[in-house]
């Protein structure tokens, strides 16, 4: 592991141990651990005649597929950096990063290749789909073994901003498995990634699958239909999610579901935004204790992790940090908060050590944490709560309020499927409150009655003045809603 990087020492591992496993399964086939081995070299001496080498930056821009964890483990073996490019990106936000990190090569698949264009032509390019072609043709000659493993940067979602690159080491080997002690996952099973690898959150589940040395199942594009289909098929005992995918995944309904055997499925993990309470509930209704639901940052990885058992005693909670994580929370002053329910700004330490963005700048530290740019608190059994960034917390008549805090609370109601609360400025009150509610299907939603609703909990100044309701509200990848596009 130290001297090939994470993800490529442990396929190495696990060709090694047992070479005849299945590694990845995606639309074109499957491939083994051995195949997977070799598969790399051969991509990493076609990459090397092709011109690159060891410290290169490589942008991947692909779909979840084989293709990218080749490319991945071939840079590996090169000592490149990856940048794992987000799908999503408009085409002026993908030039800028490309621009803005160096690039040297971009790895891509078919369904990117318009985008590609706005890279600059000095950029070399390969196609996931020409691997073959590029392998038949790569000399027998081994690139030399790099000085040091080759590394990935993991950009942030640009949810606050441009989107970061996020340098990032483990600790230790053990890092990548560091919240096994909070998710039932073993070792040699069958995880269903449907959530971006491109995204820290899908790429950790790689690592973190490879690491067990079990079979990873990807899928190019998110159909929920298509998700139980294949998870029944393969008898996966993880999926792998963000938010919005599990939502989608019960609108299917009872009857769909059903006729899908699902019995080999312990876990299911949802991460990368906020997990409502509601559907959490469904799901465990459905199908037994198996939600879990993780919170970190492309900067920190795992934060915490919400067992079944957890998000049954309190709904909305992220749960408790593994064993190796340490969170607090701290006022704005720096001091840490000792008392339960009190919001402050959620610091954490994790089994990565983040040593700032590749275009410079870092995060707040204090006590050795790193800032996850989030508010939040602890109850008095030591559960965490996330309600929301900090930069999206609103004050209305010199009162704080946080949107999660009134989001959770307009979830709670039976004709809200989901919802968004911002803050518009007021010439009175400094900014008030406005909702974007998504009703459930058919409902009639009263603004007035919803209002009214949140109006007869504890905290008056968090009634939103305005209930604006929408049919969806814009999300990013990981299932974020874009704030900004809805301000
Ligand atoms: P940027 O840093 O570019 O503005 P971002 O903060 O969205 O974008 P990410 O690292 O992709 O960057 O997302 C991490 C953030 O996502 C967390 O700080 C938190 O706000 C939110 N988040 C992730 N998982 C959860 C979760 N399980 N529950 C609540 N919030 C979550």
């Amino acid at each position: 592991v130290r001297a090939w990087g994470p993800l490529l020492g442990s396929v190495l591992r696990a060709a090694r141990h047992h070479p005849e496993a299945t590694a990845v399964v995606d639309e074109t086939g499957s491939r083994t651990y051995a195949d997977l081995r070799e598969r790399s070299a051969a991509v990493a001496r076609a990459l090397h005649a092709a011109g690159v080498g060891a410290d290169h930056v490589v942008a991947v821009l692909c779909r979840n597929h084989r293709g990218p964890v080749e490319a991945m483990l071939a840079c590996a073996r090169l000592g490149a950096r990856v940048l794992l490019l987000n799908t999503g990106f408009a085409a002026p936000q993908l030039a800028d990063v490309v621009r803005r990190e160096r690039v040297a090569a971009l790895v891509h698949d078919a369904d990117f290749g318009p985008v590609p264009a706005e890279v600059p032509p000095a950029v070399a390019r390969f196609r996931t789909d020409d691997f073959d072609a590029l392998v038949g043709s790569a000399p027998d000659r081994e690139p030399p073994r790099p000085a040091r493993p080759g590394s990935v940067v993991l950009l942030t979602s640009g949810t606050t901003g441009t989107p970061k690159g996020a340098q990032r080491e483990l600790r230790s080997p053990f890092a990548a498995v560091d919240f096994l002690d909070r998710v039932p996952l073993r070792s040699r099973e069958v995880t269903l990634i449907a959530a971006p690898v491109f995204h820290g959150i899908g790429f950790a589940h790689l690592v973190l699958g490879m690491a067990l040395g079990s079979t990873v199942v990807l899928t190019r594009r998110f159909d929920a239909r298509r998700t139980v289909e294949l998870a029944a098929r393969h008898r996966a005992t993880a999926l792998m999610l963000v938010p919005t995918m599990l939502r989608r995944i019960l609108d299917l309904g009872l009857l769909e579901l059903e006729s899908h055997d699902l019995s080999a499925l312990r876990v299911v993990l949802s991460s990368g935004a906020d997990l409502p309470a509601p559907p959490a509930a469904e799901a465990t209704r459905r199908s037994g204790d198996v939600v879990y639901d993780l919170y970190g940052s492309t900067e920190v990885a795992v934060a915490t992790v919400a067992t079944p058992e957890d998000l049954r005693e309190a709904p909305g909670t992220v749960g408790r940090p593994p064993r190796t994580c340490r969170v607090g929370v701290y006022d704005e002053q720096g001091r840490r908060i000792t008392e339960p329910g009190v919001v402050g700004r959620i610091f954490v330490g994790s089994g990565l050590r983040f040593s700032g963005y590749s275009g410079g700048g870092g995060k707040d530290t204090v006590d050795g944490l790193v800032s996850t740019g989030d508010l939040g608190h602890f109850d008095r059994h030591g559960r965490w709560f996330v309600v929301g960034q900090e930069d999206d917390m609103i004050v209305s008549g010199g009162e704080n309020v946080y949107p999660g805090e009134v989001e959770n609370l307009l979830a709670t109601h039976y004709q809200v499927r989901e919802s968004v609360v911002l803050g518009v400025p007021d010439p009175e009150f400094g900014q008030r409150l406005r909702a974007f509610v998504v009703p459930v299907p058919g409902a009639r939603v009263d603004p007035e009655e919803l209002k009214l609703f949140v109006r007869d909990r504890p905290a008056r100044h968090k009634v939103p003045r305005e209930v604006v309701l929408v049919t969806s509200l814009p999300r990013n990848a990981t299932g974020k809603v874009l704030r900004r596009a809805l301000r």
